[in-house]
C-alpha cells in the first residue's frame, strides 16, 4: 500500500473487507495477516480498481 498515492477513497475496504481496511488516519491499509494474498484474484481485482494505483502486489 503506497500511502503517498492513496487518498483514502475506501474502495478497497468496501470491495474486499477481508483483506483491506481503513486505518485510523483514513488511508487504506492491509488487514494484519493478509500481506501475502497478492495471488488471490479478488485481491488483484481490488488492486486494479484502486483509483490511484496505490496497491502494489
Ligand atoms: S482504493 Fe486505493 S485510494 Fe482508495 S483507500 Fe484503497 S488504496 Fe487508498
Amino acid at each position: 500500500m503506497n500511502r503517498e498515492l492513496c487518498y483514502g477513497s475506501g474502495e478497497c475496504a468496501f470491495r474486499l473487507p477481508s483483506v483491506f481496511t481503513t486505518a485510523d488516519d483514513g488511508f487504506g491499509a492491509v488487514v494484519p495477516g493478509c500481506e501475502d494474498t497478492g495471488d488471490d484474484p479478488e485481491v488483484r481485482d481490488a488492486a486494479e480498481r484502486c483509483p490511484s494505483q496505490a496497491i502494489s502486489l
